[in-house]
């Protein structure tokens, strides 16, 4: 099988060159070309057109095409349906904000965790996104953007830390500098709570963010909604995270996606807030997205607001999230359900 480029930091794509008998330098050529966007060999031009052939023999460029997309009127938010090289179907969401551009990105193609409000799993998983495979995401909308891109949310489709070699290879390269230098500050993953994932990840001591999808505060309810968490129960990912803090300092960031009559009674607050007292965090609120086939439904603004109180009451710092690109509602996962039949 063929190599794909985008797959390799600056390092491996030295030694590539250098094994097929090319100057090394060449290698970090090649990095450089990729990021600034080229999608084939003929792109790179300062590369001698006989070492252009020999690549072409063993590897190719690897990139993702725009199926779908939709700009918001509201807020300018885009989302994008792209197709992978193998004619699978991912999504990708850019969001605008005062400090740049943020884009959310997939890691798997469909996912297997199962959580009960969630699009991207309805239809389970087939396969593990590359490093490379993620960073074209990155790529290809920054170029239809015309503008750097600077954060990235790993909350896309999938489970990051189930395809934990790609995630960690991907963050290597989009932080490597002379491709797109974005800090480990700038990234952030996203869990349903892995546990044994998250203990390998904290020993990596990465300054990424850890977001970390709780939406229920006791066992029994978090099972009846998240089938990980009868692996993972709550006690073993709070030992995680708390590990987490430890060996990164960084805090974390609890999600909490509020679902109409299952998970924002007040007692409900109260227990999360017990839960998370004490630790390096804060607790971000998300209504939950409807998605048509859960038959779940978002907790009403007063509702959601009370929450808020109530934790910040127990002095949990605590954030509702902004509802971005509201008018080109598709939560993720149903832009791709849609567009395959699932
Ligand atoms: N698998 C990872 C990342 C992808 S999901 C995780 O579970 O964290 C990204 C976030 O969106 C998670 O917090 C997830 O629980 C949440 N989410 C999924 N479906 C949603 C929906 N319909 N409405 C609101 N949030 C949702």
């Amino acid at each position: 099988m063929k190599i794909n480029l985008m797959d390799l930091s600056c390092d491996e794509l030295k030694e590539l060159v250098a094994k097929i008998g090319e100057p090394q330098f060449r290698g970090k050529q090649i990095f450089e070309w990729i990021y600034k966007g080229a999608e084939s060999f003929d792109d790179m031009t300062n590369i001698p057109k006989g070492l252009r052939e020999k690549l072409s023999e063993i590897a190719w460029v690897g990139s993702a095409k725009i199926c779908e997309k939709y700009v918001s009127e509201i807020d300018e938010t885009r989302k994008y349906l792209l197709q992978l090289n193998d004619g699978n179907y991912i999504e990708s969401v850019l969001m605008k904000y005062d400090y740049g551009y943020t884009i959310c990105v997939s890691s798997q193609v469909g996912c297997k965790m199962g959580c009960k409000f969630c699009a991207s799993t309805l239809n389970g998983w087939s396969r593990n996104l590359s490093a490379g495979e993620i960073v074209a995401q990155v790529l290809c909308v920054q170029k239809d953007l015309g503008e750097r891109i600077s954060n990235i949310v790993m909350m896309g489709i999938g489970e990051p830390l189930d395809n934990f070699d790609n995630v960690l290879k991907f963050i290597e390269l989009v932080n490597a500098p002379g491709g797109l230098n974005i800090g480990q500050r700038h990234i952030s993953v996203s869990t349903c709570g892995l546990a044994n994932k998250i203990r390998e990840l904290a020993e990596r001591k990465l300054q990424i963010t850890l977001l970390l999808s709780l939406h229920a505060p006791d066992d029994e309810r978090r099972s009846s909604i998240m089938p990980v968490n009868n692996k993972y129960p709550i006690k073993e990912v709070m030992d995680a995270c708390d590990l987490y803090i430890k060996e990164t300092g960084r805090r974390i960031s609890f999600e909490y996606t509020l679902i109409s009559g299952v998970n924002d009674n007040p007692e409900e607050a109260d227990k999360l807030a017990a839960l998370v007292k004490g630790k390096l965090c804060h607790v971000n609120l998300i209504p939950v997205n409807k998605v048509q086939e859960t038959g779940f439904d978002k907790s009403s603004k007063k509702r959601v607001e009370e929450f808020k109180k109530r934790l910040e009451k127990h002095g949990i710092p605590a954030t509702v999230r902004r509802e971005m690109g509201s008018d080109i509602n598709a939560a993720c996962g149903q832009l791709r359900n849609r567009k395959q039949g699932l």
